[in-house]
């Protein structure tokens, strides 16, 4: 080797260090994507439009007008009262979730303009211990939605949960009641709450706030429901009909308001919200039939069975 003995024995990379080239595929199609075009399309397939999960960030990225969102209480913090301890402890988990994100708990909560309408919005994160609902979430989300009360502002939530927390036990599920009773005064002071369903939201959450909104909006193909299929089938020893559970099936037994592609979510809540924070249409729910302008806005035909989700 000689003349060459000091060149280093490590080859250097030239490629990045998992090989990975920018080209994914599809879970859902099985289409080859790129990952920039997959970015630009804001995390929905190319091909096929299946809509993959956005983080807490990405998705107030897409709702909030640029540089508007001011992020309220992130500095709250779980403990871990009941000294928990599955496969490891809460606290290690925690941790963890912390460290991976950057973030301290499963919901970022904050005041920001939606096409220049103010707005109070609430962001649940999956990748955060599955978008977990423990104290600090429920906390959270009361204390938004006490903002959004004493600011007079209209609530958006944006849910992406596998339900309340294990590791707070009782504690999790006490949340559920908390949110619940937080956002009936919202409803008393005649303040309008859109809830935004995106895959998956299950368990505790779809079981509280999530499914109180005055309108209830989904993004396409959604899993949402309480218990997942497998355990409802093993519990009611029944096979669920093909497609329960998800967007399409719950609109069409009215449990949701509306599908809409993440594309035009921005563009469809902003016509929400300009209609139901109209003075004129205080209190819209609270009597049937629902104005033909807001059918309008949710594609729904006068002949359909009306779907009226809330009367809060
Ligand atoms: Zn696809």
């Amino acid at each position: 080797m000689g003349l060459f003995s000091s060149k280093p024995k490590i080859k250097v990379q030239t490629t990045k260090k998992d090989g990975f080239s920018g080209w994914l595929k599809c879970s859902h199609c099985s289409e080859l994507i790129h990952a920039n075009e997959l970015k630009q399309n804001l995390h929905c397939c190319p091909k096929c439009s299946y809509h993959y999960r956005l983080s807490a960030p990405q998705r107030i990225e897409l709702l909030a007008d640029k540089g508007t969102f001011v992020e309220l209480f992130g500095e709250y913090s779980s403990g871990d009262p009941l000294n928990f301890v599955d496969l490891e402890p809460y606290t290690e988990r925690l941790k963890k979730a912390q460290e991976k994100t950057g973030r301290r708990d499963a919901v970022m909560v904050g005041e920001c303009k939606l096409y220049n309408q103010d707005v109070a919005l609430g962001v649940l994160d999956f990748s955060f211990m599955g978008g977990s609902m423990g104290s600090v979430v429920g906390e959270k989300l009361t204390l938004l939605i006490e903002t959004a009360i004493a600011k007079r502002l209209p609530l958006v939530l944006v849910s992406a949960s596998g339900g309340a927390r294990m590791q707070e036990s009782i504690l999790s599920l006490m949340q559920m009641a908390k949110t619940s009773a937080a956002l009936a005064k919202l409803g008393q002071a005649k303040l309008p709450y859109i809830s935004v369903l995106t895959n998956p939201t299950t368990g505790g959450v779809t079981a509280s706030f999530a499914t109180l909104g005055d309108i209830i909006v989904a993004e396409p193909d959604a899993l949402i429901g309480f218990a997942g299929p497998r355990v409802v089938e093993q519990t009611t020893r029944e096979k669920l009909p093909p497609g329960a559970q998800r967007s399409e099936f719950l609109l069409e037994k009215g449990m949701i308001d509306c599908i809409v592609n993440r594309h035009h979510l921005k563009d469809k809540l902003s016509l929400i919200l300009e209609f139901l924070t109209d003075d004129a249409h205080t209190g819209v729910g609270e009597s049937e039939p629902l104005p033909d302008k807001l059918l309008e806005i949710l594609e729904i035909s006068r002949e359909e069975k009306v779907p009226v989700s809330s009367t809060n």
